[in-house]
């Protein structure tokens, strides 16, 4: 349940709701964002309890955690197993490969190790020279262009684990889900600082999908509704930009430049989704001694996203509310996570199971 008095400016809050209400849509009106962000703050400030009836907002698969497949999981297990130290962030250790995760490597003795950003991975490699070393590169277009820097200027006994993967991909994806009915897109912010405003434009030049690019406020989420409502009601559809004070709409071009000097942009494998074209990065063919699998002659196998029951692949679409999951607060929780979505602060399910969340029966 939201209560107004929690937003930074309560009365611009209930103006908006209430401009909501009055566009009042005559059909069931969805509006979908790809963003972990974005769901912690519709959810943390229970602005699904505000809207009308009739107005959805749905999660697609914003959070680099979840979709990460367990094939590359597989691979990162099979590289701490071998001796090779495998440096990534906190939350992938726990994410499931098919048999196993970097936690349980670590507790059969492989050396991982939990960074806090890439800059430290380089640190350790340069103060172990003998030792090879694995940096896990996980993440959107956000981090991408941090893993590019270091991938030009590694140290000799770094390489890289990439699992970089795209939204736009991801959102176009979702449009082929015949059943999802999207009326409109909530584009991340942190996202489109970087790739700016350009790669959506095909959203609502071809699909004719309304689209606002949006801060991460509760009054930037209401503010996106509001607009998305805007157009829909007057059946428009157009790319808007309600995150101005940190988007420009040619986006990052350093960041840009550093991700085309590193990366080919390929088809990548998206957790329980399946490949999808163009929405991953790999490393150049000049990257091949940067390039953890070339490097340590490994080959990513097909791997087994779900487990029995794990109804991740339809969370992460929007498809079905984590409540709805039979594992949900049941065998899954934040404790013992059976499921991606259930293991990083970005993931629908732990979000809503953060939140006091229930199953239902
Ligand atoms: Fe997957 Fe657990 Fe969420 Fe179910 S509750 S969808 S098993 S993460």
């Amino acid at each position: 349940m939201s209560t107004l008095t929690s937003f930074r400016d309560p009365e611009l809050a209930k103006r908006l709701v209430n401009d909501i209400k009055k566009l009042h849509p005559p059909h069931k009106t969805v509006v979908c964002h790809v963003c972990g962000t974005h769901e912690w703050t519709v959810t943390h400030f229970g602005l699904r309890t505000l809207l009308p009836d009739l107005v959805e907002v749905i999660a697609g698969p914003g959070c680099p955690v979840c979709v990460l497949p367990a094939a590359d999981i597989d691979v990162a297990v099979e590289l701490a197993l071998k001796g090779v130290t495998i440096t990534t962030f906190g939350d992938v250790l726990r994410v499931p490969g098919s048999q196993s995760s970097l936690v349980e490597a670590k507790a059969q003795g492989g050396d991982v190790r939990v960074v806090y950003s890439i800059q430290n991975a380089v640190k350790m490699a340069k103060k172990e020279p003998d030792r090879e070393f694995a940096f896990f590169a996980i993440g959107f277009e956000t981090t991408a262009p941090l893993t590019a820097n270091e991938v030009l200027k590694a140290p000799p006994n770094l390489s890289f684990l990439t699992s970089h993967r795209l939204i736009p991909p991801a959102m176009e994806f979702l449009l082929g889900v015949g059943d999802l009915q999207i009326d409109g897109f909530i584009a991340p912010g942190h996202v489109s600082t970087i790739i700016g405003l350009e790669p959506y434009r095909v959203f609502s030049e071809a699909y004719n999908m309304p689209v606002v690019v949006a801060g991460f406020e509760p009054i930037d989420v209401l503010i996106a509704v509001d607009m998305i409502l805007r157009q829909t009601k007057k059946s428009e559809a157009k790319l808007e930009n309600e995150y101005s004070r940190a988007v420009k709409p040619e986006g990052n071009l350093k960041a840009l430049s550093l991700m085309a000097q590193a990366f080919n942009v390929v088809e990548g494998r998206w957790r329980g989704l399946g490949r999808l074209p163009q929405s991953a990065l790999a490393l150049k063919e000049e990257f091949v001694e940067q390039d953890a699998l070339q490097k340590h002659h490994l080959r990513k196998k097909k791997g087994k996203d779900l487990l029995p029951g794990c109804q991740c692949h339809l969370v992460m679409i929007g498809k079905i509310k984590p409540s709805e999951c039979p594992l949900f607060m049941e065998t899954c929780n934040p404790n013992e996570p059976k499921g991606a979505c259930m293991v990083s602060n970005e993931g629908t399910c732990r979000i809503w199971a953060q939140h006091g969340g229930t199953r239902i029966q």
